[in-house]
C-alpha cells in the first residue's frame, strides 16, 4: 500500500498540519519527534552518570525506526537496541556511527551480517556464545557482543552459574564482551519484591565482570532509582509516551496522535441498535458519527460499546464522545448527540491524543500501552512533527 509520509516543522499548529494531510487519507497518525527527544532527555538526566540508550525495536514501538533514530542521534543518543537484524539494518542506515545491539541474538549464518552492519548481538545462551566465538575467530571479527544474564525473568539470558563460569575468561582480558546486562520482570510495579531480588543477583554477578559496563533497567527500572541504573539504561516505552510509573502521574510527554475521518453522520431513533451483534441500543434519539478506523487499524475491538459497558471515547472539537456499538474492521461508530453542533462528514476525530492517552486506550483495549503503539495500523497517513 502506498503510504504517504510527510514531515512538518515543530511548532506548526494542528490546522496547519491538517493542510498537509492528504485529502484522500482516512486517518492521520502524527508522531511528535520533539516529544520523543524531550522524553529521552528527561530519562537521560534522571540517569546521570549512566549512559541513556534508546530501544527502537518493533519499528520504534510503531513510531518509525529511521525518523526516531535520526532525531535521537541528533539529540546525542549513541546506543540503540533493536530486536532483529532487519531492524538493525534500518537503524544503521539512520545512525551511521551508533552502537547497535540486537536483542534476539546470534545465529551461525548471521555472522557476516553482523560484521557488515557493524552491530553487536546480545548473547544469552552458552551455545550461542560458542558459535559467536567461532565466527569471530575464523573471521578475525572484533566487533564485540553483549552478554545477557538471566536474574529471574526466565526468558533470555545465561544462568548465574554459567556467568560465574565465565569469570576466568573475563579475567584474561580481550574477551569481546562490551556490555553485561539483565532485564527486570516487574519494574513497573514499585513494590514488587522481584525487583530487589533481581538487583541483588545482578550486583553480585557483575562483580565477575569488573571492567565491563553493566545495564539492568528498562523505562520503569530507571524510576526505581539510582541503584538500578548502573552504566547504561535501556528505555523504550517511556520514550514513546507510555507511563513508566503506572502508580503516579505520567512524567513523559505524549508522542502519538491518531485522527480518523468521519465518513457518515446519521440519526438513530430511540430503541434502535448500532453495529454488529446489535449490542448497543439508543436510549434517546441519537446522532451517530461513523469514522474510518477499525480493528484492522489497531483500534482494538475490545474497546467497543455495548449496553451497560463503558466504551472508549473519541474527541471532537475538544469534547469527549463515547463509542456506540462494536468496532468493525474499518469503521467505528461514535455517539455525538451531546455535541453542541453536529459534526460534518469529512471532519477528523481524535482517537488518541487531545487528552486520550496511550495508557487510557490500553485500558479500554484490555492491554498495555506497548501493544497499543505496536498495533497502530499502516493505513494511516503518517506525519512527523519536529525532530530537526
Ligand atoms: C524491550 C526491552 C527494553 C525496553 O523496555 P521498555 O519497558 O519498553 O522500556 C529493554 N531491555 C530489553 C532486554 C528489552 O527487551
Amino acid at each position: 500500500m502506498a503510504q504517504t509520509v510527510i514531515s512538518v516543522p515543530s511548532g506548526m499548529t494542528a490546522s496547519g498540519e491538517a493542510r498537509f494531510a492528504d485529502a484522500a487519507s482516512n486517518g492521520v497518525l502524527t508522531v511528535d519527534l520533539d516529544a520523543i527527544v524531550a522524553n529521552w532527555r528527561k530519562l537521560e538526566s534522571r540517569s546521570v552518570p549512566a549512559e541513556c540508550a534508546a530501544v527502537i525495536k518493533a519499528n520504534a514501538y510503531g513510531c518509525g525506526i529511521e525518523p526516531v533514530a535520526r532525531a535521537l542521534t541528533k539529540a546525542g543518543c549513541k546506543t540503540f537496541f533493536v530486536a532483529t537484524l532487519d531492524e538493525a539494518r534500518r537503524a544503521r542506515h539512520a545512525a551511521a556511527n551508533a552502537t547497535i545491539y540486537v536483542l534476539n541474538g546470534f545465529f551461525a549464518a548471521t555472522g557476516p551480517l553482523y560484521a557488515d552492519l557493524n552491530c553487536r548481538p546480545v548473547i544469552g545462551d552458552m551455545g550461542e556464545l560458542a558459535e559467536w566465538d567461532t565466527f569471530c575467530k575464523v573471521n578475525h571479527h572484533a566487533g564485540g557482543a553483549a552478554l545477557h544474564i538471566d536474574t529471574g525473568m526466565n526468558r533470555l539470558g545465561i544462568s548465574l552459574a554459567e556467568a560465574q563460569a565465565l569469570a576466568p575468561r573475563i579475567a584474561q582480558g580481550n574477551h569481546g564482551i562490551m556490555l553485561v546486562m539483565s532485564h527486570l520482570a516487574c519494574a513497573e510495579d514499585l513494590h514488587n519484591s522481584m525487583n530487589g531480588r533481581q538487583l541483588a543477583a545482578f550486583r553480585e554477578i557483575i562483580g565477575q565482570f569488573p571492567d565491563v559496563p553493566a545495564s539492568l533497567s528498562n523505562s520503569s527500572g530507571i524510576f526505581l532509582g539510582a541503584p538500578y541504573q548502573f552504566d547504561l539504561v535501556r528505555p523504550g516505552a517511556a520514550l514513546y509516551g507510555v507511563n513508566p510509573t503506572p502508580e503516579a502521574d505520567n512524567p513523559m510527554q505524549p508522542v502519538v496522535e491518531v485522527k480518523a475521518r468521519i465518513v457518515q453522520v446519521r440519526t438513530v431513533e430511540k430503541g434502535e441498535t448500532v453495529g454488529y451483534g446489535a449490542t448497543w441500543t439508543a436510549r434517546r434519539p441519537t446522532r451517530i458519527a461513523v469514522v474510518a478506523t477499525g480493528y484492522a487499524d489497531g483500534y482494538f475491538r475490545s474497546a467497543g460499546g455495548a449496553d451497560g459497558i463503558r466504551a472508549a471515547e473519541a474527541v471532537i472539537k475538544g469534547q469527549r464522545c463515547p463509542l456506540a456499538g462494536r468496532i468493525s474492521m474499518d469503521l467505528t461508530a461514535i455517539d455525538v448527540t451531546d455535541l453542541p453542533a453536529p459534526p460534518r462528514r469529512g471532519q477528523m476525530v481524535t482517537l488518541l491524543g487531545d487528552g486520550v492517552t496511550v495508557d487510557e486506550l490500553a485500558h479500554h483495549f484490555g492491554t498495555i500501552g506497548y501493544e497499543v503503539l505496536t498495533s497502530l495500523g499502516d493505513r494511516y497517513q503518517r506525519v512527523y512533527r519536529g525532530g530537526t
